[in-house]
């Protein structure tokens, strides 16, 4: 019998079999492709990210970001970035280096195997693959991304309307380090260009905007880039919206199948590893003293709901106001705003308090 069973290697799951492994716990890892695997994400990853996991950005081959530029239509405005505080990643490396290592640590890692059921006795779960295995394990942790089988099966009912996201991965030689962001082309949403290590990806998120239109406001980025023959690929995106069931008394959920990306930014690594961070602690806690997972649940939202509900509220005034948000930005260093708030050395709480002396007078 395993002590824990992940399923899904994306990066909560790989830094969840990281962590525990690390710790002498018996891990075996479930995924259902074969790695290393492709995910689409546009791979922007700050410093403090590298830090909680103990590793260098180089350990990734990570792209350092030295510029935003903030477009709005013809206009554009641009900020420096903090020296080495974002990066991007190519998510196929970066989630794959993440289960090698954790497989060096003593993880078991099983690929191209689906997990499709599972069954809880007294003191063990059973889980069932596609390919007709069963294994044993006394904990489970839910890896699996956004649609989580996991999730259903302790009931956590995410049931509510995420964005899509559409991007397009383009071979590009030497890119500049300058992520460019686009608002004003789709209400509540935006548009980005995030260069990679000869890459750049090119996409559009959307609250509430129709996905057959997506393509062609994509195109408006995509116009002067040899794109023809790349693939464009769309994915919901698991934004928090209020707090729900994330654990029972052996399984956890952690990264997207918890929906715990945020809603202001889209950024959805730093919390799958974060919630990795503190499945690791829950786990060895219960184990030591015998008691249930359930104090997952509260253990994080005591961490991230309080700035993930004002990341949501900020997200609605943020994209509902952007030509005036827009107007105000160049009050602010956008660019180190932006590294403190990803690197969490300023709160989502500080921002709105800054927002809330502006709305009266200058956004309505
Ligand atoms: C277009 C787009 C751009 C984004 N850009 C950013 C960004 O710049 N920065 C950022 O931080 N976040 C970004 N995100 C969000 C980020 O991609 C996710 O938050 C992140 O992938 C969550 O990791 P995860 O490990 O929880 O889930 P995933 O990465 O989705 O991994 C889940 C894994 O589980 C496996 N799996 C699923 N079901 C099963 C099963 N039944 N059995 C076995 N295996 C299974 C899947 O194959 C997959 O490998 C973006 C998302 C999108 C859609």
């Amino acid at each position: 019998m395993h002590d824990v069973i992940v399923v899904g290697a994306g990066p909560s799951g790989s830094s969840s079999a990281l962590f525990l492994a690390k710790r002498g716990l018996d891990v075996l890892i479930i995924e259902k492709k074969r790695l290393p695997r492709y995910k689409v994400c546009a791979g922007g990853t700050p410093r403090y990210t590298f830090e909680l996991l103990d590793l260098s950005p180089s350990y990734f081959d990570a792209f350092n970001i030295e510029k935003i530029k903030v477009y709005y239509r013809e206009r554009v405005r641009e900020y420096s970035i903090p020296s080495n505080s974002i990066f991007t990643v190519h998510r196929d490396q970066f989630d794959y280096r993440l289960t090698q290592l954790a497989c060096h640590n003593g993880a078991e890692l099983l690929e191209g195997e689906e997990v499709i059921e599972i069954e809880e006795e007294n003191n063990s779960l059973t889980i069932k693959t596609n390919l007709g295995h069963k294994f044993k394990s006394r904990y489970l942790i839910g890896a699996d991304g956004i649609g989580s089988k996991i999730a259903r099966f302790i009931g956590a009912n995410f049931r509510y309307r995420v964005p899509l996201a559409i991007q397009k991965d383009i071979p590009y030689k030497n890119p500049e380090p300058i992520i460019s962001l686009f608002m004003g082309l789709v209400p509540m949403g935006y548009g980005w260009i995030f260069p990679k290590n000869r890459t750049l990806s090119v996409g559009l998120g959307a609250y509430a905007f129709s996905p057959r239109k997506m393509p062609q406001v994509l195109s408006i980025l995509l116009k002067d880039l040899n794109h023809t023959n790349i693939p464009l690929l769309a994915h919901p995106i698991a934004f928090y919206r209020g707090k729900r069931r994330l654990a029972n008394e052996r399984i956890v959920l952690v990264g997207d199948s918890a929906h715990i990306t945020d809603p202001f930014s889209g950024e959805g690594i730093r919390n799958a590893v974060k919630s990795a961070k503190i499945a690791e602690e829950t786990i060895l806690e219960c184990i030591k003293k015998n008691k249930p997972l359930s104090i997952y649940t509260e253990k994080i939202y005591s961490v991230m709901a309080r700035e993930l509900f004002l990341a949501w509220m900020i997200s609605g005034i943020f994209y509902r106001f952007q030509d005036r948000i827009f107007n105000l930005m160049d009050r602010f260093d956008m660019g180190a705003i932006l590294s403190n708030l990803l690197n969490e050395r300023t709160s989502y709480s500080q921002i709105f308090k800054k927002i809330l002396k502006f709305i009266p007078f200058r956004l309505l």
